[in-house]
């Protein structure tokens, strides 16, 4: 019987891959690439690490899963709150292998806490609290069955959930950045040979997010045709090479460790590059176009303070997170995020907004019976509303090169399809590139005299600070390897998206296809005669909505100090701001 052996790397693209290759500097990716088959893998829209990789896991788009963004609005409020894996609306590969009698083993992979009970054994991604301060380990509510946390910890030192690179470097150590994202590579990937060696597997996974955290922190010290470039600190020229290292290391390790009858995947959720200089105040845009108003310039003030306290509130003590707790009432840090992003709109004169988050935003309508302070009639005010804003988006120009700043606006039901819809922003933007990088984004309350667009210079300590973690951001294409006897060799595939992995990977170990997944099989990737390339199987299978974690009571909501943490490690990220 066949196995698959999936391994990710979070973000990792071709344009950085593909050079380091044909140089030989990453000579295990390299290799799988040469005798098997590769491609670009289109990610999600928005294309983000949590839509993407559960639409990687369950085969379906965001509008099925329900997993649109880090956060989500809280029902009949203007508030946010962390999304994790307890949201998901769609059953994940493992679980249908599960079903099937197949076990599986499963490490790291972003927005699966709380971990599923599967055949096998998972291990939550970063989207589980974890223990112990920076080092941050998973800890044993992250892993199914919990008793693995004392397995892991007596073979392996217990296992890391990522580093805090944005701390070190901050304190200006940056090799010991790089050394320390290095040692969390090597640390996973100690977990998973572990697995491999001691427990039954028909698919194991691992996922490293080190590329991803790499490519955000170090682009503008590796890229020098980047305006954010910089050769302070140096050493860090070939930062993000050394990660990719790293990985290609591990790689060879991992996959000399499985039987020969493996299938091997490698694969990131999206792709990467660089962000400009050039920085966008979303909102501040629309209130030009009359669609949305601000309150006076005390709101304005009340809302770049709460920004400053929040930022203290995560700089890691906890005495002051628990005093930060205590001061805003223990309703966390999803609520005052939103308060820092919302806090100086006035709803009365505002027809819709952007969810103003520093990599990706998109819009909603302020709809009566929705959002607490709506305006807009739902109807045919609505749609009047959406029309308008695809109309002004697609005529935005930048104001000197006259380039477009968003290639297309969709309505939200022209990208997902499925009973989780409703969910999602009323509008999404296809956001262009400046000069090859993407736009910036900051926060309307901190724009200078509320303009929409200001090129910044990065020298500055304030936007040494805003890029110390957003030097580089994500691209829509992924990338795509599959090496194995059943595939073919030296072939590359066109046209493979996110959502087709998961039925490639059913097809492959032979088990039938809900007929609810959007991805279709692969075929054109195996070779004649491979155990792969027999009639793709279909199977109606019961979707379940139902919670299926081992805590059903909470189902993976944080508590407060929980919520502190993942800010902390999605602030870490950049992720917020
Ligand atoms: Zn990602």
């Amino acid at each position: 019987m066949q196995r698959a052996l999936i391994i990710g790397w979070d973000g990792a693209t071709f344009d950085l891959i593909r050079p380091w290759v044909e140089q030989g500097k990453l000579p295990a990716i390299g290799k799988l690439m040469k005798s098997g088959t590769h491609g670009l893998l289109r990610s999600t829209m928005p294309y983000w690490t949590f839509p993407a990789w559960t639409s990687f896991m369950t085969g379906t788009n965001p509008g099925k899963h329900g997993i649109f963004d880090f956060t989500q609005r809280r029902p009949g409020k203007y508030e946010l709150e962390f999304v994790n894996g307890g949201q998901r609306r769609a059953p994940t590969f493992w679980k249908i292998l599960s079903q099937a009698n197949r076990q599986v083993i499963s490490v790291s992979v972003p927005c699966t806490f709380p971990p599923e009970r599967v055949n096998g054994v998972m291990i939550s991604g970063f989207d589980a609290p974890g223990i112990g301060g920076r080092a941050a380990h998973a800890n044993a509510a992250s892993m199914y069955p919990s008793s693995l946390k004392e397995e892991l910890d007596e073979a392996v030192g217990g296992h890391p959930l990522g580093g805090y690179m944005a701390i070190e470097l901050k304190k200006g150590h940056p090799q010991r950045v790089v050394d320390l994202v290095v040692q969390t590579i090597e640390r996973k990937a100690a977990t998973v040979k572990h697995l491999m060696a001691n427990k039954p597997w028909d698919c194991c996974m691992i996922l490293f997010g080190e590329s991803d955290g790499a490519g955000h922190q170090f682009w503008k010290y590796c890229d020098p045709n980047s305006p954010l470039y910089t050769e302070q600190p140096s050493g860090l020229r070939d930062s993000i090479l050394e990660v990719y290292q790293a990985l290609d290391r591990q790689l060879a390790e991992i996959v000399e460790l499985a039987p020969p009858d493996t299938t091997v995947l490698l694969m990131s959720d999206h792709g990467f590059g660089g962000v400009s200089d050039s920085v966008l105040y979303p909102n501040c845009w629309l209130r030009e176009q009359g669609l949305l108003r601000f309150h006076g310039r005390t709101a304005h003030w009340k809302s770049r303070v709460l920004d400053s306290v929040k930022l203290r509130a995560v700089a890691m003590l906890p005495l002051r997170l628990k005093r930060a707790l205590i001061r805003y009432g223990r309703k966390g840090l999803g609520n005052l995020e939103s308060q820092v992003r919302y806090g100086m709109i006035d709803w009365k004169g505002t027809e819709a907004y952007f969810e103003e988050n520093p990599y990706y935003p998109m819009l909603w309508v302020n709809l009566r019976g929705r959002q607490p302070g709506g305006i807009v009639e739902p109807g045919r005010h609505y749609e009047e509303v959406r029309d308008r804003l695809i109309d002004e988006l697609e005529s935005w120009r930048h104001p000197e090169s006259g380039e477009p700043i968003v290639t297309k606006a969709y309505r939200r039901e022209e990208v997902y399809s499925g009973p989780c819809v409703e969910n999602a922003p009323d509008v999404i933007p296809d956001w262009a590139l400046h000069e090859g990088y993407s736009y910036a984004f900051k926060l309307s309350s901190k724009s200078p005299d509320l303009a929409w667009i200001e090129r910044v210079d990065p020298k500055r300590s304030e936007n040494i600070q805003y890029f110390m973690n957003k030097s580089g951001t994500h691209r829509p294409d992924g990338i795509f390897v599959a090496h194995g006897s059943p595939i073919l060799e030296d072939h590359v595939v066109q046209g493979a998206r996110i959502t087709d992995v998961a039925p490639t990977l059913l097809h492959l170990l032979g088990v039938p296809i809900p007929e609810h997944m959007d991805g279709r099989v692969l075929g054109e990737i195996f070779a004649d005669g491979g155990a792969g390339s027999g009639p793709v199987k279909k199977a109606a299978i019961e979707t379940s909505l139902e919670p299926d974690c081992d805590d059903a009571d909470t189902n993976g909501a944080y508590t407060a100090e929980e919520e502190q943490v993942i800010a902390e490690r999605l602030q870490s990220l950049g992720y917020i701001d």
